[in-house]
């Protein structure tokens, strides 16, 4: 499958990877919009939330769960952070293969455009 996620998370394609297990795989991405910028991505091929179910849903807990361990490590978590799943085109989803974007080491902005 040409999924460029797919790739990275099964290694086809070479990055430096700040966390992995058996679920999941994060690493920095390529065009940071913020100091930390990571991409918290599942392993399983899932498009976006909206293809979410049974099972899958266990996942994005423990995706959280990976999120609050790397804000830590990377010292964002007590000034704070923003985790971000962005969904179909109108959501700014530009790689269909669900992932979070774990933000931070600057104060964010809101409303978001
Ligand atoms: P989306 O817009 O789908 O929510 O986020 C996709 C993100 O993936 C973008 O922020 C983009 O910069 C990042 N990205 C796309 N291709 C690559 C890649 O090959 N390597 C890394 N590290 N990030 C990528
Ligand atoms: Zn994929």
């Amino acid at each position: 499958m040409d999924c460029i996620f797919c790739k990275i998370a099964n290694g086809t394609i070479k990055t430096e990877i700040l966390y992995e297990d058996e679920k999941v795989v994060a690493f920095r991405d390529i065009n940071p919009v913020a100091p930390v910028h990571v991409l918290i991505v599942p392993k399983k091929h899932i498009e976006s939330a909206l293809k979410l179910e049974g099972e899958d849903f266990n996942l994005i807990g423990h995706v959280f769960m990976v999120a609050k361990k790397l804000a830590n490590e990377l010292g964002i978590a007590e000034d704070g952070f923003r985790i971000v799943n962005n969904c179909n085109r109108a959501g700014g989803q530009t790689v269909m293969h669900i992932h979070f974007h774990l933000l931070g080491g600057q104060d964010m902005q809101w409303p978001p455009g």
